[in-house]
C-alpha cells in the first residue's frame, strides 16, 4: 500500500470509531429517556400528587417518611444519595427495590431523582420548579444555572464530589 494512502485509512478508521462512540452514546440516551417516560414517570405520578396534597401545593413543609416499607421481593439494596436543595445539600440513605423504588422514595421527599434507577443525586423538586419558571422566562442557559448552583452551594461548604454531579446538573 503506498504511503500516501495510510491517512486516509487512518482517518476513515477514526471516524467509524467516533461514529461508533456517538451510536452508543445515543442508544444510551434512547433507552434511558425510554425507562423514564414509560416505567419511571408514569410511576411517579400518584406519590408526586400525594405529595402535593400533603404539603398544600408546595406552602408547607414535606414530612420526612420515617418508617421503613417492608420488602417482599428480595432485591433491596442500600443506596446512598445527594439531595441539592435551595441552600444547603444533604445526604440520605434509601433502601430500593422493587417494592418501592428510590425514585418513588424520593419523590416522597420532596426530591427529583437524576437518574431512573438507582439514582445518586436528586434534587428538590421546588427548585426544578423555581428553575422551570425561570427557564420559561428566560433564554436558557443550563451552563450558567449549573455553575451559578455550584459556587451557591460552594459558598455555604457544600462541594460535589465528583464532576459527574455538575455534568448531570448541566445535560
Ligand atoms: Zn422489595
Amino acid at each position: 500500500m503506498p504511503q500516501e494512502n495510510h491517512p486516509v485509512l487512518h482517518q476513515r478508521n477514526n471516524w467509524h470509531l467516533v461514529k461508533d462512540k456517538q451510536s452508543h452514546h445515543s442508544c444510551h440516551r434512547y433507552t434511558a429517556a425510554h425507562k423514564w417516560n414509560t416505567i419511571v414517570l408514569p410511576s411517579l405520578l400518584h406519590p408526586y400528587l400525594a405529595l402535593r396534597v400533603a404539603t398544600n401545593s408546595g406552602r408547607n413543609a414535606v414530612q420526612t417518611p420515617t418508617e421503613i416499607v417492608p420488602c417482599t421481593c428480595g432485591t433491596r439494596v442500600w443506596l446512598e444519595v445527594t439531595c441539592v436543595h435551595f441552600k444547603y445539600m444533604d445526604s440520605i440513605v434509601l433502601y430500593s427495590c422493587q417494592c418501592t423504588p428510590a425514585p418513588q422514595q424520593l419523590v416522597e421527599r420532596g426530591l427529583f431523582p437524576c437518574t431512573p434507577f438507582l439514582p445518586k443525586l436528586a434534587i428538590n423538586l421546588d427548585m426544578l420548579e423555581f428553575t422551570a419558571g425561570l427557564f420559561v422566562n428566560s433564554s436558557p442557559n443550563k451552563t450558567a444555572w449549573a455553575a451559578t448552583l455550584t459556587e451557591f452551594l460552594d459558598t455555604r461548604g457544600y462541594v460535589f464530589a465528583t464532576e459527574v454531579g455538575v455534568h448531570i446538573l448541566s445535560t
